[in-house]
């Protein structure tokens, strides 16, 4: 693991944060700045830079955090719907250099986002 990197400390334990999903491949965190009413950050406990890393072989992967997400987004009452978001690169918006999904919901969703 790239010892500077938030979140694989977050995911290590080494950092604190609200834990809401945990097995022995995805981390799920209480986003620290949300942007919704719910805001959860998914992500795999193995360090992947972002979506442009992935590779046909981390398809078990996104199939588990995909569900990983659906399982949080009932257990949080979000019946009218959701959004995942992965942001990509700088302009993509991304500030932690270690793959995450964004569930985000509890609120009507505007697009095209900013
Ligand atoms: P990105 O901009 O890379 O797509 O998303 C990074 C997210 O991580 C942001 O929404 C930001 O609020 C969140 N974040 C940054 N630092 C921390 C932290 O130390 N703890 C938690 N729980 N979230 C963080
Ligand atoms: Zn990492």
């Amino acid at each position: 693991m790239p010892a500077d990197c938030l979140f694989c400390r977050i995911a290590a334990g080494e950092i604190p944060a609200t834990r809401v999903h945990e097995d022995d491949t995805i981390v799920a965190i209480r986003d620290v700045n949300p942007q919704a009413p719910t805001h959860i950050l998914l992500m795999p406990i193995a360090h992947i830079g972002s979506a442009a890393d992935l590779t046909a072989a981390d398809a078990p992967l996104l199939g588990r955090l995909f569900a990983t997400a659906a399982e949080l987004a009932r257990s949080e009452g979000l019946d009218n719907g959701w959004r995942l978001v992965a942001n990509v690169g700088p302009e993509g918006g991304q500030t932690v250099p270690h793959l995450h999904l964004h569930l985000l919901g509890g609120r009507s969703m505007h697009w095209p986002p900013g």
